[in-house]
């Protein structure tokens, strides 16, 4: 089966071929002639892969999906959220956006220690987190959502060189200690947000 998978990110793309598998041929907005950014302006998750599925089928009418996802941070009150991409800047920088949320962890940790010091009763800051992706599926015109949530927390520091976006500090709580940069691409699709949210739509699509 043909998609047209939105999306320029060449990891997320080379993921969604690993986990569809045979049977699914992935084909890039830029294949089927469109060059310029597909907008994703909305308030949630689900709105941007709504938005970038629906954009996709009206300019070229074919079967297709996309995918948005975020990193929700506990301690940050669930930031960056839908502003995942563009947390630190529009230049969409990961090495940026891993900084600042390190660093704004951090000083929440200096202010709760700060806190203590002082005799106050204080909370640990939580370093847990999850990732979540909604994936819209336009299939001869007719939509449907599929969601997959990992649940972990936030590293110290960066580690790994693999994977893509804020992997290098996200801890999956399948491998503690390890970083999802840190385990291999098939460990990671295995229990990740998209791995969980295209197999659901590979199961839907081929009943
Ligand atoms: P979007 O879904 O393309 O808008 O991506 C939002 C942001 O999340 C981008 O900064 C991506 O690099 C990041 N991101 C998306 N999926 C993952 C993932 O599986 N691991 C780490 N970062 C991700």
């Amino acid at each position: 089966m043909k998609l047209v998978f939105a999306t320029g990110n060449s990891g997320k793309l080379r993921e969604a071929s690993e986990i569809l598998g045979e049977g699914f041929e992935l084909v890039t907005p830029a294949q089927v002639g469109i060059t310029e950014d597909i907008p994703e302006t909305g308030k949630t998750l689900r709105a941007n892969s709504l938005q970038k599925a629906q954009y996709l089928f009206d300019k070229c009418g074919c079967n297709c999906f996309a995918d948005d996802t975020g990193l929700e941070v506990d301690a940050l009150g669930g930031a960056p959220g839908v502003y995942t991409a563009r947390y630190a800047g529009e230049d969409k920088d990961f090495n940026k956006n891993m900084d600042k949320v390190l660093h704004e962890l951090s000083v929440l940790e200096g202010e709760a220690q700060m806190a203590a010091s002082l005799g106050l009763s204080v909370k640990p800051v939580s370093r847990r987190a999850c990732f979540k992706s909604v994936i819209t599926l336009i299939i001869n015109g007719e939509k449907k959502i599929f969601e997959g949530k990992l649940e972990g927390e936030i590293a110290r520091e960066k580690s790994g060189n693999g994977g893509f976006g804020y992997d290098p500090i996200f801890i999956p709580d399948e491998f503690p200690g390890k970083t999802l940069a840190d385990i291999t691409e098939e460990q990671k699709n295995e229990i990740s947000h998209r791995g969980k949210a295209l197999r659901a739509m590979a199961e839907w699509l081929k009943k």
